[in-house]
């Protein structure tokens, strides 16, 4: 990824640029009806299917240890060579060593957003060796050289007028913006990749360790090449990707392409037990590597645990109104929007990640609609007060975490007040003041004059505690 900027010159920029926000707003409404719609007409208990996904997800993790052995020893009585790996360079030097050993130089990639997590691309580029992407979306971004913008559907910020201007420069293709014929170009390019291929990678949706299996689900048939047309075929796995059991995994997947694309069930279902045995087609050989990256520290943490649900469906991007604003790229992190918010400080650091803290308005929709219930808003303000100083367990692998004293300050001076009854009332009595004062100091306080370049400080003109108590229908105690 190119280096970073401070967060508010990109969110700048990225506001500035309406070619994106139009994309963006058209994008993300059709993905929310979409959703709404799929639920409506197909679900008769949808409320319902998160909870028992809740708790399925739960029971696996509770006993992830376990659940890990078994997977281990179920899938090597499958025939599946399992990996473990602690780190990202873990994960990437286990990949290039198969590489290596079997001489290969290019490796197909189906979509993996663990394989963004832990840099594959570029720790390869950087061996000589060529990780190229067959998802649609990832092949328009790694034409492009961008990175994802979302997790589910990495390409959602072009359309298709500069998809066609991409495919021109990059491939040399006719330019055209009709979408069938900008799959024709992908799907030329991509067969003549495929050609001779030895070894495709693949992430995973879910694992099921009594069956010693996996579950991948895709819409393009590229998945499915990736993993049945060479002779070797790499799954990337984090670990709590695991499950106890096929039917626990096949309750996430009635979730999850609902809330990722409106669909009712995905085009391809690839459930992967064992490598090529009397067939005549499917790879000769499966490595499965589970990496952890930071997953076990999550899990020991009594608020941060509830991050590991995440099956990536991607609704909490689509339902937040900050990134169908800004944008995934906004976030200058892997993961962006609420769940990336939550998960890249703990997997990246507070040091490198923390800033898109402030990215969040807490409204609460994306809790509202994550299938597995994961309460974001609550954990992003948890994570708030860790980078602050203030949170009792900071997420591990942060400690360096930059600590602002003045707004840990700010924030107690605020506690105290709110949890006391009387100091309360007379604040609310004299807030018409206190406001009075900041509209004649604004343009003198850095922190408000920061927030008022963009919106417009609010007018409280009287008592506001009177206006309260006066109040249709409000019982002020
Ligand atoms: S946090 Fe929930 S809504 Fe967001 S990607 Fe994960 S499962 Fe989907």
């Amino acid at each position: 990824m190119s280096k970073k900027l401070p967060h508010d010159q990109i969110v700048k920029i990225k506001l500035g640029d309406s070619q994106l926000r139009q994309n963006l707003t058209v994008a993300m409404h059709t993905l929310q009806k979409n959703r709404l719609n799929v639920i409506n007409a197909k679900f008769k208990n949808w409320q319902g299917l998160r909870d028992k996904a809740k708790k399925a997800k739960n029971n696996a993790l509770m006993s992830l240890s376990d659940r890990l052995i078994e997977f281990e020893k179920n899938a090597t009585a499958n025939g599946i060579k399992v990996h473990w790996a602690s780190s990202a360079t873990d994960a990437c030097e286990i990949i290039y060593e198969l590489m290596r050993q079997n001489n290969i130089k290019k490796i197909l990639k189906g979509k993996s957003m663990a394989s963004e997590e832990i840099g594959l691309n570029h720790y390869l580029a950087n061996k000589g060796l060529n990780a190229i992407e067959t998802d649609l979306g990832e092949l328009i971004i790694q034409l492009n050289d961008e990175a994802p913008v979302h997790i589910v559907v990495p390409a959602i910020h072009k359309n298709r007028n500069e998809i066609g201007k991409i495919f021109q420069e990059k491939l040399g293709a006719d330019l055209e913006n009709e979408p069938e014929k900008l799959n024709q170009i992908a799907r030329k390019h991509l067969r003549d990749q495929f050609e001779g291929l030895e070894m495709g990678l693949s992430g995973v949706n879910f694992a099921m360790s009594k069956e010693g299996a996996f579950w991948l689900i895709e819409n393009e048939g590229n998945g499915r090449m990736c993993t049945t047309a060479p002779q070797i075929h790499v799954a990337l796995c984090g670990i709590e990707k695991v499950m106890e059991s096929f039917e626990d995994a096949a309750t996430m997947v009635h979730l999850l392409t609902p809330s990722a694309t409106g669909q009712f069930i995905p085009t391809y279902n690839n459930i992967i037990t064992a490598p090529r045995n009397e067939e005549l087609d499917g790879p000769k050989e499966v490595h499965l590597i589970l990496f952890d990256h930071h997953r076990s520290d999550m899990l020991a943490h009594h608020d941060y645990y509830e991050a590991l649900r995440c099956i990536r469906c991607g609704a909490c991007m689509n339902f937040c109104p900050v990134y169908d604003k800004i944008g995934g790229h906004s976030y200058q992190t892997i993961y962006p929007g609420p769940i990336g918010e939550v998960i890249s400080p703990n997997i990246f650091g507070m040091e490198a990640t923390g800033d898109i803290l402030t990215f969040c308005s807490l409204c609460g929709r994306c809790s509202e609609v994550c299938p597995v219930r994961i309460p974001l808003a609550d954990l992003i303000r948890k994570l708030r007060a860790n980078k602050v100083g203030q949170g009792k367990n900071s997420p591990l692998s942060t400690q360096n975490g930059h600590k602002n004293r003045g707004e840990a300050f700010a924030m107690k001076q605020f506690a105290n007040v709110a949890t006391n009854g009387a100091l309360w009332r007379f604040s609310l009595s004299k807030a018409h003041l206190f406001n009075k004062a900041l509209h004649k100091f604004q343009n003198s306080i850095p922190v408000i004059k920061n927030w008022s370049k963009y919106k417009e400080l609010p007018q409280i003109k009287k008592d506001l505690y009177k206006e309260l108590e006066n109040m249709e229908g409000v019982r002020y105690e």
